[in-house]
């Protein structure tokens, strides 16, 4: 097994998806060169963002994008935007809002650890609407006027986190909004594939929207993209790039003529501690041009295989194996149910695969129903096989 030199770490088999806790997707290997071909040349970081601006906005139909350093910085930089405006006062002073409007509407039932990143930007949250399926107590998912209700004079804007059964729906939250004249914040993170998800909530009217560029896109691990109304994409961008320069001789992309309106230069915003480099810019453009031209789904053949391999080889183990297709893009995925005459739990199972070498990790969203759920987008030559074995090793 190869190591991560210098460091001497074991490299591990993973069956979880392009999550960061084992370093997101496989770069493709034109993404891989097109960062080496950055890593060694200078070039201005205004003009690299302005040029992926112009790409982000031909595959998602925004006005503006942003190469941001993930889905959360996304969040963070779209949140300040919202926040400050164009108003370089403001940016200095963030994440402190006092004397200005912060709070995000969102629903209760779209929180989630992830909007600690609207937080860090000083906006405050603040709930409508119930989680009364989770609790058991009722059958009514939240409601527009229930957001609406919790409007006021220190609203900034709306949060809303994407998932095909989000609720209510993104056409009645954006129309909402925009009778009160704000902008509605698109958490978007993991909703590629499908491709159409690239065009489909700032088609619905979002005025920004986050998407993972290390999640499907499969580009850099730490890159994402901020997209939407040109103005608030400007805004983030001076909040994250360097701006120690001279007012005279600072002048901004033309694409981003917005920022024409700024009455002075600020100086290093709230997105500085979230800035990308260059490799990342042209690692996740590259990866975004794959993406969005369809390159990826030529590997979904193999990446079914590799399931029907394992699930083959575990016949005759008392576990039931399932393949699960969602959608013609995204990769399927093979559910192992722990039948009764298991010897562990699934949570064991798991545990074990994690503790062997090479560890192996495997989706651990369903272990409390007694079931490990294997993503194949990760997975490499020769590792369908060690899976299968392993597998048959714990649950002999
Ligand atoms: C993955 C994810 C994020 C964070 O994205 P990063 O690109 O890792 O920063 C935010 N929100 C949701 C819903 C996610 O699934």
């Amino acid at each position: 097994m190869a190591t991560f030199d210098p460091l001497n770490v074991e490299p591990v088999i993973n069956a979880c998806g392009p999550v960061t806790r084992l370093g997101g997707a496989p770069m493709p290997p034109e993404v891989i060169e097109a960062i080496g071909r950055a890593a060694g040349d200078a070039a201005s970081l205004a003009q690299l963002q302005a040029a992926a601006s112009r790409v982000i906005a031909r595959h998602t139909g925004a006005e503006a994008g942003l190469v941001t350093s993930g889905s959360a910085a996304a969040l963070t930089l779209g949140a300040a935007a919202i926040l400050a405006g164009l108003d370089p006062a403001r940016m200095e002073r963030l994440p402190d809002t006092s004397g200005f409007p912060a709070e995000f509407v969102v629903a209760r039932e779209q929180r989630s650890g992830y909007d600690h990143a609207v937080r860090a930007a000083g906006g405050k949250l603040v709930e409508a609407g119930f989680n009364e399926i989770v609790a058991g107590a009722g059958v009514r998912r939240t409601e527009a006027w229930e957001l609406e209700a919790a409007i006021s004079d220190r609203t900034a804007g709306i949060l809303y986190v994407v998932t095909p059964d989000s609720r209510p729906p993104l056409e009645e939250v954006v129309e909402l909004a925009r009778r009160h004249l704000l902008p509605v914040l698109v958490d978007a993170a993991g909703q590629l594939p499908p491709r159409e998800n690239l065009r489909r909530f700032i088609d619905a009217g979002a005025d920004l929207v986050c998407f993972s560029g290390g999640k499907a896109i499969r580009g850099p691990q730490a890159s994402g993209i901020l997209c939407g109304r040109a103005a608030l994409v400007a805004s983030a961008a001076v909040q994250m790039l360097d701006m120690d320069d001279h007012p005279e001789l600072w002048s901004p992309p033309l694409e981003w003529r917005e920022l024409a309106q700024l009455r002075s230069i600020p100086r290093h915003g709230i997105g500085r501690a979230m800035k990308v480099a260059k490799e990342e810019i042209v690692g996740l453009v590259t990866a975004l041009n794959l993406f969005a031209a369809g390159k990826y789904d030529e590997e979904l053949p193999l990446m079914r295989s590799r399931l029907e391999l394992i699930a083959e080889r575990l016949a005759g183990l008392p576990v039931e194996c399932q393949i699960v297709d969602t959608h013609a893009e995204v990769p399927p995925l093979l559910r192992v149910t722990l039948g009764a005459a298991a010897p562990r739990t699934a949570m064991e199972v798991c545990r074990l695969l994690r503790e062997g070498s090479p560890p192996i990790h495997v989706g651990h969203g369903e272990l409390h129903d007694g079931r490990l759920v294997l993503h194949p987008l990760c997975l490499r030559e020769g590792h369908a096989e060690l899976i299968a074995q392993r597998l048959a090793t714990v649950l002999q």
